[in-house]
């Protein structure tokens, strides 16, 4: 577990990132406020986020009318909590918006305007659980496809139908 008051360097411009309190989700997050306007949180942290948007106003409202550093954002970043490589990746299931993941502590780095992208692929929390259930729904048809292909080789067992349910599990939890 990081220390949360240690200044972070921003792995797209080298500035020290501020702690900023988001009173509505009650964490302090990273920003990078004197140079790109990258947001880095750790996993507990977009967690939280995903499950309210009224929070994502108020980071955005941080973020609002100010000018930032433009960034080359094809460059691989290092992770600015553990040192990491981090790797790009979709942020939910629209596949729209590309977010730079770190696998090893589970840090996610936004560039200035990829929350906004996040925040306007649906208008509401409710196109958004509609859109997951769909997802869902196709996934477990899916794994139960091949489970059945399974079955008809004689290769299943008890372990096939509880790897179903914890790759289900998986993506409830994560909502991704
Ligand atoms: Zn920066
Ligand atoms: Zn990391």
């Amino acid at each position: 577990m990081r220390d949360s008051n240690e200044v972070l360097i921003c792995p797209a411009c080298g500035h020290e990132m501020q702690k900023v309190y988001i009173a509505n989700s009650e964490l302090y997050l990273d920003i990078c406020l004197q140079g790109c306007g990258g947001i880095f949180f750790d996993n507990r942290e977009f967690e939280k986020l995903d499950e309210q948007s009224e929070n994502i106003d108020e980071i955005l409202n941080i973020l609002d009318n100010k000018n930032f550093i433009n960034v080359d954002q094809t460059v691989q970043r290092s992770c600015p909590s553990c040192g990491s490589l981090m790797v790009k990746n979709f942020a939910s299931i629209k596949h729209e918006v590309e977010i730079d993941c770190c696998y090893i502590c589970g840090g996610k780095f936004l560039d200035n305007g990829e929350l906004m992208k996040i925040r306007e692929q649906y208008k509401t929390e409710q196109d958004r659980s509609e859109d997951f259930n769909k997802y869902l729904l196709s996934f477990i048809k899916t794994e139960m496809d091949a489970l059945e292909i399974e079955r008809i080789k004689g290769e299943t067992n008890r372990s096939g139908l509880k790897r179903v349910f914890d790759k289900c599990f998986e993506k409830i939890r994560k909502k991704f």
